[in-house]
């Protein structure tokens, strides 16, 4: 029996993992421009990191987390996101007294036990941002800018909404209202719903069930119980949003799955993916790096999923390839040999070259370098190879033209490189 990979876990094969570095490449280039510098963490962590950050009661930590005792009986979890180990980065390394502001990024696979479909896995990726020890608004607007700028180079078109979730001050008046609300409907909520009314109120406007959805509606409202300054700081990043230019929907009921955020929260979304509509998503988390121990520091982050960003990409039937410069067809052990020698040299100077080393016909051969995408072909036959010649076809004009073998490798090499290259 073929032994297959797991359910929810996927392989991302050349051709599409030429598309993951092209969005790879540009959220780099992006983050660089924002001032964000990459900060790359373990995949497992104490399972207890999470339980304190993303909370006890969220569906990740209740039901999704990848958990397991090591052979030393720790309890040990996969990471289901990345806030929370660069937050422990952050405060294990001290790194608040390296700068005021801490602009961190950070790619890899995250997991979570899912139901997966479409756009939803067990391992999936995410690239991830944190701005750490900044409260004021332009950073959150900045954060904004930054995951639209991605978006929009990527030649992509998703909506962004936006919310508050308040802070420790104005959230229990809203608690209180909402429990009200869930009161007035109690018997009618599903049994999660029910179960959260009691546990983590606020989780309610999460659920994905319908009838929920329905009724959360006539859900009282978080905007209207916002504090005077949580009310200014959501006015102050609408403000910026508008003179930026980019566009956004206040959407008062988005809660966001984990319960560590304060303040902003955003989501980009799509409709091109069915129910997994968020490409994006994050927001402030003002109190969460006291709560893991560390200083009392406010700080703002989102993450992008890689799967539903290249499935976008794939969607608009852009094809990445990753060509190469040149294939070396021999025919014939002389040819093979020099072919070697050619092939190395122009390597070195930094021409991508693939050959065949089989000594298959030229019809498969120039069947491999339309494989390879090559932009050239060099034909290395017998009888020319005596003449101290070889051929070299333009594969998209399909001109060819005689080029001098020169026994001088080196010169030969770095003139034939400096063509093939400009
Ligand atoms: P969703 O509402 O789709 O479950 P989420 O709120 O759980 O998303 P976050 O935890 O905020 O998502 O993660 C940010 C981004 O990571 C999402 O917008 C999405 O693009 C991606 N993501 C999250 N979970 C998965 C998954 N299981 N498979 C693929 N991508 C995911
Ligand atoms: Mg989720």
């Amino acid at each position: 029996m073929i032994v297959k990979a797991l359910k929810g876990f996927k392989d991302i094969l050349p051709d599409e993992a030429n598309l993951w570095q092209d969005v790879e490449r540009v959220a780099r280039q992006i983050f660089h421009r924002f001032g964000y510098r990459e900060i790359r963490v373990p995949i497992l962590e104490k399972t207890g990191l999470f339980a304190r950050s993303i909370g006890e009661t969220t569906d990740i930590v209740e039901k999704e987390m990848y958990s397991f005792t090591d052979r030393n009986g720790d309890s040990l979890t996969m990471r289901p996101e990345g806030t929370a180990p660069v937050l422990r980065a952050f405060i294990e390394h001290n790194l608040q007294a390296e700068r005021p502001v801490q602009k961190l990024y950070t790619m890899g696979p995250m997991f979570r036990h899912e139901r997966p479909q479409k756009g939803r896995l067990r391992q999936f990726h995410q690239m991830s941002v944190e701005a750490i020890g900044a409260d004021q608004p332009e950073i959150d607007a900045e954060i904004m800018a930054m995951a639209s700028m991605v978006i929009s180079e990527l030649g992509l078109d998703v909506s962004l909404e936006i919310n508050s979730l308040g802070c420790p001050k104005c959230r229990p008046a809203f608690n209180q209202a909402l429990l009200d609300f869930l009161a007035e409907n109690a018997g009618s909520l599903c049994p999660d719903c029910e179960r959260r009314r009691y546990k983590n109120p606020l989780r309610v406007l999460d659920c994905k069930n319908k009838t929920c959805q329905a009724r959360y509606v006539n859900a009282p409202s978080i905007q209207a119980h916002l504090c005077p300054e949580c009310a200014a700081h959501f006015q102050a990043v609408e403000s910026y949003l508008k003179a930026l230019d980019i566009r956004y929907k206040v959407n008062p009921f988005m809660v966001r799955g984990l319960d560590y955020y304060t303040r902003t929260t955003f989501e980009l979304l799509t409709n091109a993916l069915g129910a997994q509509s968020a490409v994006g998503a994050g927001g402030r988390y003002d109190g969460l790096i006291e709560q893991l121990g560390g200083p009392a520091l406010p700080g703002i982050g989102f993450a992008m999923g890689l799967e539903r960003l290249t499935l976008l990409l794939a969607a608009q039937q852009r094809k990445s390839s990753q060509r190469i410069d040149i294939f070396i067809a021999a025919l014939g052990g002389a040819a093979l040999e020099r072919g070697v020698l050619l092939a190395h040299a122009l390597r070195q100077r930094g021409v991508a070259v693939v050959m065949d080393y089989a000594g298959r016909s030229l019809k498969s051969q120039m069947k491999q370098a339309a494989r390879h995408d090559s932009r050239f072909t060099l034909i290395i036959g017998e009888n020319e190879l005596a003449g101290g010649q070889a051929v070299m076809r333009d594969m998209e004009s399909h001109e060819q033209v005689d080029v001098i073998l020169s026994e001088d490798l080196a010169t030969w090499s770095t003139a034939l490189a400096k063509k093939i290259l400009a």
